[in-house]
C-alpha cells in the first residue's frame, strides 16, 4: 500500500489545499447528488413538465394550437444530460483552479488522521491529514416489502430510458409530490400513495391541503392513508397491492420513502466516530464529531437535509477550521421549496409550530386569490399566501405560499424574516403592481387569532 502524507484531507471543495474523493460509478462526475441526481436535473424536468399547463393556458390568450402537441422525453433527457455534463465541467474547473487533487475510489477512515482509498483498479492508497471532513450524503431507502426490487428510486427516475404510461409513487414527501407533478405534466397517469391524511408532513397543514387539492385538480390520483404491501411482476407491468387489498398495475413504481445517511462503509465504528440511532454522524454545533480531527457536514449528519444547508455547514466549517474564526451555522428561518406544480415555498414557522412555540397569541393573515394569469386562461387554481405574526411583538414568525413563482418570492421574504421584520414593516413596504408578490405587503385584516396554547383551527 502506498502512503501519501498531505496537509489537509477533506472531500469537498473549500478553496484550500484539499483532496477530494469520489465514489466509483460517479465516473469522474463532480457536484455529486444535487447536480447529478438531485435538485438540478429535477428542476429541469419540472420546467419540462410545466409546459403542458402553459400550453393549455395559452389557448385563451389567443394561441391557436391546432396540431397535435407531442412531448419527446428522450430529447429532454438528452438536453438534461448535456446540461449536467456542462455543470460538471464547471465544478471540475473550480476544483482544479483551487488546487484540489481528485482521486476516484471508495474511501474509508482508518484512523483519526488517515483515510484509505481503494481505487478502481483495486490499488489502495493511504492519506494522512490534520482534518478529515465527511460529506458522503445519504441514499434512498425503500420499505422491505415483497417485490421491492421491482421499484425504482429518484436516482433512476431522473434518467428512465422510456417515459412510463402509468406510474405509482409511494411516499408523501418532497420527492413524491415533485415526481407526481413531473410525470403528470408529461402525460403519465400517476397514482400517489401516502400514509397520512395529507402529503408533506411537517409543513403547514393548510398549505398541505392546498397542495393535495392542486395535485388532484391536475389529474393525479391521491391515495391517502394507504401504503403498499407487495409488488408483483406481470405481463402487463408491475402489479401493486395496497394495504387495503386494492390492486392496480403500473409501468413504473417509484419509492420516495426518505433517505438514510451514507455511513455504512466508512469504517466509522472502528475509528470510534459516534453515530445516532439513524446511523447519522453525531456532530456538535461546529460540525465536529467526537474525534477532534474528524468533521461532518450535509445529509450524513441528518440535521436539515437541504443542499444550501450543507453549503452553509461547509462554509462555517471552513471558517472554523481554516479561517481562525469559530462559526456555527444558523438554522433559523431557512426557506425551502417543494417544486410541485404549482410550487409550495415556506420560511420560518408553520401555523402548528407557531402555536406550539409562541408564548402569546398568534395572528394569522391569509390571502387566497385567483392569479391574474388565470383570469384569462380560465385555470381553476387559487394561489394562497400566509403570514404568522406574534400578536405581542408584531414580529413575522412564518410565511408560506403555494402558487406560481412561490420559491422566487419566498427568497426575498426570507431576508425580511432573517432581519426580524415586523408586520408593520411588511405593511409599510410598497407593493409591485400588478404582481402576486404584492399580496404579502397588503394583507390588512387578520384571518384568525389563535390564543396562546390553542391548537390551530384548520380542521385537518
Ligand atoms: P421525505 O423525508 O421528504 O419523505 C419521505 C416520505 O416517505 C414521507 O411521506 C414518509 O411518510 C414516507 N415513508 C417513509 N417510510 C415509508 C414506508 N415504509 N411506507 C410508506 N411511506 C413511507 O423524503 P424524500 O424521499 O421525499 O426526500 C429525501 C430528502 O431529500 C428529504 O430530506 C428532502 O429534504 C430532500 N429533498 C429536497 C428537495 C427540495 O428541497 N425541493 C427535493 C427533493 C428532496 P410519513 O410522512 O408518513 O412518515
Amino acid at each position: 500500500m502506498k502512503r501519501r502524507p498531505i496537509m489537509t484531507l477533506i472531500c469537498l471543495l473549500l478553496g484550500l489545499e484539499v483532496v477530494a474523493f469520489v465514489l466509483p460509478g460517479f465516473q469522474r462526475i463532480l457536484g455529486l447528488r444535487c447536480v447529478i441526481r438531485g435538485c438540478v436535473p429535477k428542476k429541469i424536468l419540472v420546467y419540462g413538465a410545466s409546459f403542458r399547463g402553459e400550453i393549455e393556458d395559452a389557448k385563451n390568450y389567443g394561441w391557436e394550437l391546432n396540431d397535435k402537441v407531442d412531448f419527446n422525453w428522450k430529447k429532454l433527457l438528452h438536453k438534461k444530460t448535456e446540461e449536467i455534463v456542462r455543470l460538471n465541467g464547471i465544478y471540475k474547473r473550480l476544483l482544479t483552479n483551487a488546487g484540489v487533487k481528485l482521486y476516484e475510489g471508495e474511501g474509508k477512515i482508518v484512523g483519526p488522521n488517515e483515510v484509505e482509498v481503494t481505487q478502481l483498479d483495486g490499488t489502495k492508497l493511504c492519506y494522512s491529514a490534520k482534518h478529515i471532513l465527511i460529506a458522503t450524503g445519504s441514499r434512498a431507502q425503500r420499505p422491505t416489502i415483497p417485490g421491492q426490487e421491482l421499484s425504482i428510486t429518484s436516482d433512476e427516475a431522473l434518467s428512465l430510458d422510456e417515459l412510463p404510461k402509468r406510474a405509482v409513487i409511494l411516499g408523501g414527501g418532497y420527492i413524491a409530490v415533485e415526481f407526481a407533478s413531473i410525470w403528470n405534466g408529461m402525460g403519465v397517469a400517476v397514482d400517489l400513495f401516502f400514509r397520512k391524511e395529507l402529503p408533506l408532513r411537517g409543513f403547514d397543514d393548510e398549505m398541505r391541503a392546498v397542495v393535495a387539492r392542486n395535485l388532484e385538480a391536475r389529474g393525479i390520483n391521491l391515495h391517502p392513508r394507504t401504503t403498499l404491501s407487495e409488488l408483483v411482476k406481470t405481463e402487463d407491468g408491475i402489479k401493486v397491492i395496497t394495504d387495503h387489498g386494492e390492486e392496480l398495475t403500473a409501468d413504473v413504481v417509484l419509492f420516495a420513502t426518505g433517505r438514510a445517511p451514507n455511513t455504512k462503509r466508512l469504517n466509522l465504528e472502528v475509528v470510534g466516530v459516534e453515530l445516532d440511532k439513524m446511523g447519522a454522524v453525531k456532530v456538535d454545533e461546529y460540525s465536529r464529531t467526537n474525534i477532534p480531527s474528524i468533521w461532518a457536514i450535509g445529509d450524513v449528519t441528518n440535521r436539515m437535509n437541504l443542499t444550501p444547508v450543507a453549503l452553509m455547514e461547509g462554509t462555517y466549517f471552513a471558517k472554523t477550521v481554516f479561517g481562525g474564526q469559530p462559526s456555527k451555522p444558523d438554522y433559523k428561518d431557512i426557506p425551502c421549496a417543494v417544486f410541485c406544480l404549482p410550487p409550495l415555498s415556506v420560511v420560518g414557522l408553520s401555523e402548528e409550530q407557531a402555536t406550539d412555540q409562541a408564548e402569546g397569541d398568534i395572528l394569522v393573515f391569509t390571502s387566497t386569490f385567483n392569479p391574474m394569469k388565470n383570469t384569462i386562461s380560465g385555470r381553476q387554481e387559487k394561489t394562497i399566501m400566509k403570514l404568522l405574526v406574534d400578536a405581542e411583538t408584531d414580529k413575522v414568525l412564518g410565511a408560506s405560499m403555494c402558487g406560481p413563482d412561490a420559491p422566487e418570492i419566498m427568497q426575498g421574504i426570507a431576508v425580511a424574516l432573517k432581519c426580524g421584520a415586523t408586520k408593520a414593516q411588511f405593511d409599510c413596504t410598497v407593493g409591485i403592481h400588478p404582481s402576486a408578490a404584492e399580496e404579502f405587503v397588503t394583507m390588512r385584516s387578520v384571518t384568525r387569532r389563535i390564543a396562546a396554547g390553542n391548537k390551530p383551527k384548520t380542521n385537518l
